[in-house]
């Protein structure tokens, strides 16, 4: 892993979201985008070198909808930057943590993603994310 790649941040309501978080960074979102197989409709926001995404539930039993269930709206995941994706993966596997999917799928602003149960990591949602290129 090398860099963060962006933070996640769980929302109930996408566009209201946007509209605040427009008003904190002074610039709006570059990107809106629904990713059927995680539930969610994201948005993108750029801000210096650093990339925020907002996550919405787009289905009644998207994950994002149990996580804000469970703990409210706020940071929802922490994503790296890897070179090799599936490298990563079994090197996380040899480390004993547990990953959610073991091939890697395709998540928002084309990136194949793998996400690190938070069980492992101290209650922290970790995503792998390698550009597709
Ligand atoms: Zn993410």
């Amino acid at each position: 892993m090398h860099k963060i790649e962006h933070i996640g941040i769980a929302v109930k309501n996408l566009e209201n979201s946007n509209q605040l978080f427009a008003r904190l960074f002074g610039e709006s979102h570059y990107k809106v985008e629904k990713v059927d197989s995680e539930g969610v409709n994201t948005s993108f926001f750029q801000v210096g070198p650093n990339k925020i995404e907002l996550l919405e539930a787009s289905s009644p039993d998207s994950p994002i909808r149990k996580f804000i269930e469970k703990r409210g709206e706020g940071i929802h995941h922490i994503a790296f930057d890897v070179e090799d994706i599936h490298a990563e993966i079994a090197r996380l596997k040899e480390e004993e943590f547990i990953v959610l999917n073991e091939t890697p799928k395709r998540g928002a602003d084309n990136k194949l993603v793998c996400f690190v149960h938070p069980k492992t990591t101290n209650g922290v949602l970790i995503e792998l994310c390698q550009e597709i290129k």
